[in-house]
């Protein structure tokens, strides 16, 4: 440990303004073990740190050392990364904050000002999965699109440009990535839908180095960017008529970016195909590339390299967004070099790195849409009815939400096991009575139905997954489904948050093996550092981050909690959530509305993310439906803006607010909410 720990780094504080966080290619590929310099530790996203002063013999000890509380209450989903004794994170909104990664002292912070309506267009909550470092400046990606740099040492903007039409739904909410000068970034939306691509810009000055689209023009021209050979070579013959022309097909790339210096390509995982319902995206034809692939690209020009499709012609959700890893694996008795992906769609991917070359698909949860994969074509094996063609509602697992999320894993070389925070949840997919685009909004293209399944119930799961063998080494078990990512490190621990609770694992058991309690839920992963020989575990607090698991959480101001051995501070409890009294209706002015208009209103703008409550207002228990000017104002002119409610002025008018306004009054006075209503549409 002493030796490990000499590596680490005194404080930026003490060094020379040029030093901090003086981030480079060399640094982030042989990150010394104090470090996390990059968004999953290190180039091949691991998550593995070799630190292990706190391990299964000392973690009894494990405390909170420092602490600090956020200005947003809603999903927290940042890696802290820490460089020179700093630390850097991002909250809700894309803020960003540094603090002396130590004593928690706070350095610096940086909002920027992302407008509140900008809400409307993150499927999942306005959340940030932090920052990049490089060469003393540090880089964040806005849920408006913006890409900004800022001097690590002060938090000054350094530049920022807008890396999206900022007129149409692009959100950014994955972390960006620094190699070779360049700084990564991708962007999401493949719900409204958008037209999905990654960015690569000069670090330095901003400027756009090249530009990769995930789905062809639909006008069928080229667009003067890397990707032109590859749309016309591949992509373009995927795609037939139909409403993706109208969106730009999906697609996007809203987190999974790894650099591999050993091939020199860049990993890139990408978003569902849009609309979700493949028969109103492109009458049922064709795989519509690049949707729900993992695409490689060359790092210096954005040149394609390869691609592996997870979901050809996805017509369930199933993004292929979720952490890709990169590993040198025993197989077949040989050393193969690989990235691995536990996909949405509940198969785990190991894939030659250099050539995109399918090793093995094999399931990690409960799949029930397509019985295997076939190794040859590389192809899954579709269940009859999976694409919910015979009419009827069909209830499918893993649904939108997926077997894995973007909830990170991570990798213990030491045990050979990749932990997987995995979840099954079904979900009842079916066409739609009718289907008009609508530019701006959520355009799924999926009907619903007045009465899911509710079986199986949904649970998680801890999972070791062995990616030699192909099957789990062990599991834990779980009544919560939706729960943080993962941290693996060489003192023998995995720690990952269930519920209230941060949970040690015994990395080669699966015995938990020590708890804290948060307080509030994390989805956030850990991460560990060391400073002047100490080591520290970081974690994010604030749940959040996906509409449909909004659950009984309350929302919580943000927190993160960083631990060492010996930490003996207690922070503040939050304070009880509060619970709003049951609505008196005798005190509602009556609508004239139509509520059967205003039913279709709200499943087209409303549940995604209201449905299920939790971290935004179940809408028929908020007191705001019971007067219609107080109603209009926040629906039709954005009184609540600044919390994330847009306007919705521009998609329905007065009439249409009192239909609205009408279907929640009779929705409160049949009180319990549909299940359909409360399921509403899980996204990501
Ligand atoms: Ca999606």
């Amino acid at each position: 440990m002493a030796g490990i720990l000499k590596w680490a780094a005194m404080a930026c504080l003490a060094l020379s303004v040029t030093a901090c966080g003086k981030v480079d290619a060399q640094r982030i590929e042989t990150a010394a073990p104090g470090d996390w310099l990059t968004y999953g530790r290190t180039y091949d996203e691991q998550r593995f740190s070799p630190l292990d002063q706190v391990n299964k013999d000392t973690v009894s000890r494990l405390g909170v050392t420092w602490w600090s509380e956020f200005d947003t209450d809603r999903g927290q989903e940042a890696t802290p990364l820490v460089a020179d004794g700093v630390l850097y994170t991002t909250t809700n909104w894309s803020k960003v904050f540094a603090f002396d990664a130590k004593t928690g002292k706070a350095l610096w912070k940086y909002d920027p000002r992302v407008p509140g309506e900008k809400g409307f267009d993150a499927c999942c909550d306005t959340v940030n999965r932090g920052v990049a470092l490089w060469q003393g400046k540090v880089y964040v990606g806005t849920l408006d699109g913006r890409l900004i740099a800022l001097d690590a040492k002060t938090g000054a903007v350094a530049w920022s440009v807008q890396t999206t039409d900022a007129k149409q739904p692009y959100t950014i909410t994955g972390a960006p990535r620094a190699l070779k000068g360049k700084i990564l970034i991708g962007n999401g939306g493949a719900e409204y839908p958008v037209r999905g691509y990654v960015s690569a810009y000069d670090a330095a000055t901003g400027k756009l180095d090249w530009r990769f689209q995930m789905t062809p023009n639909p006008t069928g021209e080229p667009d003067g960017q890397a990707s032109d050979k590859a749309m016309k070579d591949f992509a373009y013959a995927t795609w037939s008529d139909g409403a993706w022309k109208l969106g730009g097909g999906g697609a996007t790339p809203w987190d999974a970016i790894t650099y591999d210096a050993k091939s020199d390509l860049i990993f890139v995982g990408t978003g569902n195909a849009g609309p979700w319902n493949g028969k109103i995206r492109t009458g049922g034809k064709g795989d519509n590339l690049f949707a729900a692939s993992i695409v490689a690209l060359r790092p210096d020009t954005g040149e394609y390299v390869w691609h592996y499709q997870t979901t050809p012609r996805d017509d369930w959700d199933f993004d292929a967004v979720q952490h890709l890893m990169i590993a040198d694996l025993p197989i077949g008795g040989t050393t193969r070099h690989v990235v691995m992906q536990a996909n949405k769609n509940g198969f785990f991917y190991v894939l030659d790195a250099v050539t995109g070359k399918l090793v093995s698909a094999d399931k990690f949860v409960k799949v029930d849409w397509a019985s295997h994969v076939d190794l040859a074509t590389g192809r899954p094996v579709e269940v009859p009815g999976a694409r919910y063609e015979a009419g009827a509602q069909h209830q499918q697992t893993p649904g939108a939400l997926g077997g894995h999320n973007w909830q990170p894993m991570a990798f213990s070389p030491k045990e050979g096991l990749v932990y997987i925070p995995a979840q099954t949840l079904h979900m009842g997919y079916t066409d739609p009575k009718e289907f008009s685009f609508l530019p701006g909004a959520w355009n799924l293209g999926m009907g619903r139905s007045d009465a899911p399944k509710l079986e199986p119930t949904p649970f998680g799961e801890l999972i070791a997954w062995d990616p030699v063998a192909k099957t789990a080494r062990w599991k834990a078990a779980f009544a919560e489904p939706w729960r943080s990512g993962v941290l693996a490190t060489a003192g023998g621990l995995v720690f990952h948050a269930v519920g209230h609770e941060f949970v040690a694992f015994d990395a080669a058991t699966g015995k938990a093996i020590w708890r804290y309690n948060t307080g509030a839920a994390a989805i956030a992963a850990a991460s560990t550092y060391a400073v002047d020989g100490e080591q520290y575990v970081a974690l994010m607090v604030g749940y959040g981050g996906a509409g449909g698991m909004g659950g009984q959480e309350p929302r919580r101001p943000g927190r993160l909690l960083v631990f060492k051995l010996d930490g003996k501070v207690t922070p503040t409890p939050f304070p009880t959530p509060f619970v709003a009294p049951p609505l008196d209706l005798s005190t509602a002015t009556p609508s004239k509305g139509d509520p059967a208009k205003g039913e279709l209103l709200s499943s087209k703008f409303c549940v995604h993310c209201h449905g299920s409550g939790g971290y935004l207002p179940v809408l028929p228990t908020s007191p705001v439906i019971l007067d219609p000017l107080g109603f209009k104002a926040i629906v039709l002119d954005g009184a609540k803006k600044p919390h994330g409610m847009a306007p919705f002025r521009r998609f329905f008018d007065e009439a249409s607010a009192e239909d609205l306004r009408a279907y929640l009054l009779k929705q409160a006075a049949s009180p319990p909410v549909k299940v359909a209503e409360k399921l509403g549409h899980p996204g990501n």
